[in-house]
């Protein structure tokens, strides 16, 4: 399987050199040049099978000819195995057509565990083969720096640099970036925003003596290796509710669109799913952009979901390209404008085409609130901010066909202060957590300087 970059200008590339390289030489992301097809017998033989066989049958579809089956299907059992479900991502029924996947029973309690686990696994493996060693720098809002910390810690050919902004993200969260005793790792509060933060990330990339001084790499969702691992659950789940046969909706919190826009990819693989419902918090760009065909970011609101407080969602650039039949010339024309101007009005053949799978939903502060408390009153289940975006905005929808599942992206346990305001009940950590609070923490302050931190960064990969 062959890589081409969404602008169009980079050289093609394998598996391997996606994962490492994250974002193309021109800017664009890597997709794969054609979508691998399963038959509607090998999907509908899912039904009832590990999560880590039908992960290892998905995402080898994409890393074919460059890591064998056999590591593939042991790296798979291995990463999997760090969740405390052996369903891995199990289905809760909420109303008669409504269920639930949990994808928050990992490691760090939230459904980037699903990727980062099999996503560490490849590193080290790739990385192991080569002789190489990466440092990963990551600024993170939430969920991702401590799924990452979680999935690579103590392992032998890479480093962590995780940074945050003090005193913006909640105790859970920190915690589980700040209490690895592993070396390897290193926790960084940083004194400004997240996009202080992620503007250190950019300029340290930018950094070419620094970049290659210490082979730095990314994780984020733009990753494709991520993208891959997060279709396995639109299949396994899908699979539970009758799939092939019956077509199964979705319904995805989303904010960089990593998420939902690997349900387009297993929708491409050949898995019938109706409709994908975009559920959005009041930082509404994808919502607005499939209801009114305008793409335009705006300024960021801070809400009690926070993993989903962004206003530019770098996966959008690969549904763009796909939606414009390929033409990257196009999509690097577009998205060079967005990167100047901030908007983009969307083709209205592109518009029409990625209307027939996603519909997009914005959601208040109010309402995701009610939705907490709805939930736990109708069903006794509770659910965290995000995942009540997505239940505020399928209460609303109309039009999704056949039963619909809605994803549920962390442990309510992760947000006990917006939880517990809403419907009066503070979650508890599950069992394998709960000493979370009394672990001891290490971490390092340093002020929002990119010389600073870039200095920090090389002095601990050279450490
Ligand atoms: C990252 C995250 C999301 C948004 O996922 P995208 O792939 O960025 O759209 C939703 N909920 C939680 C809890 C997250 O951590």
């Amino acid at each position: 399987m062959r890589y081409v970059s969404t602008r169009g200008q980079a050289p093609h590339v394998g598996f391997v050199d996606a994962v490492l390289g994250g974002l193309a030489p021109d800017g664009g992301l890597y997709v794969p040049q054609a979508w691998p097809l399963l038959r509607p017998e090998e999907i509908a033989g899912f039904a009832g099978q590990p999560y880590a066989k039908v992960a290892a049958r998905v995402i080898g579809a994409f890393s074919e000819g460059e890591i064998a089956a056999a590591d593939l299907r042991q790296m798979c059992a291995e990463a999997y195995s760090t969740f405390t479900h052996s369903a891995v991502v199990p289905l809760t029924q909420l109303s008669p057509s409504v269920f639930l996947a949990e994808l928050f029973h990992g490691p760090s309690l939230a459904f980037k565990d699903v990727a980062m686990q099999i996503l560490a696994r490849l590193y080290d493996h790739i990385l192991g083969d080569a002789g190489r060693t990466q440092t990963i720098l990551c600024a993170t809002s939430g969920d991702t720096g401590g799924a990452a910390v979680e999935a690579f810690r103590g392992r032998k050919n890479v480093r962590v640099v995780a940074l945050f902004p003090e005193g913006r993200i909640s105790e859970v969260q920190r915690r589980f970036m700040t209490t690895a005793t592993e070396s390897n790792i290193a926790g960084v509060a940083v004194k400004g925003s997240f996009d202080d933060c992620q503007a250190i990330v950019k300029a340290a990339f930018q950094d070419v003596g620094l970049r290659q001084a210490v082979d730095l790499s990314g994780v984020n969702s733009i990753n494709f290796a991520r993208i891959a691992a997060q279709a396995v659950y639109y299949f396994t789940t899908a699979v539970a509710l009758g799939a092939p046969e019956r077509p199964v909706s979705f319904a995805v919190p989303s904010g960089n669109f990593g998420d939902a826009f690997a349900g387009y990819v297993a929708h491409k693989m050949g898995l019938p799913i109706a409709r994908i419902l975009v559920a959005t918090n009041a930082n509404d760009i994808l919502a607005e952009a499939f209801a009114t065909g305008r793409y335009a970011r705006g300024k960021v609101h801070p809400t009690m979901s926070p993993a989903m407080d962004i206003q530019s969602a770098s996966n959008f650039e690969r549904l763009y390209f796909e939606a414009v039949g390929g033409e990257a010339v196009e999509t690097a024309r577009a998205f060079e404008a967005f990167a100047t101007a901030g908007a983009i009005d969307l083709p209205p053949v592109a518009l029409t085409a990625m209307r027939q799978l996603f519909r997009g939903a914005a959601v208040s502060e109010a309402d995701t609130a009610r939705a907490i408390l709805l939930t736990l009153n109708e069903t006794g289940q509770l659910v965290d901010p995000h995942t009540a975006v997505a239940l505020s905005a399928l209460a609303r929808a109309k039009d999704l066909p056949g039963p619909v599942v809605a994803l549920s992206t962390a442990h309510p346990a992760k947000f006990p202060e917006a939880v517990a305001k809403a419907c009066g009940v503070t979650p508890n950590l599950p069992r394998g957590a709960t000493d979370l609070a009394q672990r001891p923490e290490r971490f390092d302050r340093l002020p929002a300087d990119a010389e600073t931190i870039k200095a920090y960064v090389r002095a601990f990969s050279e450490a």
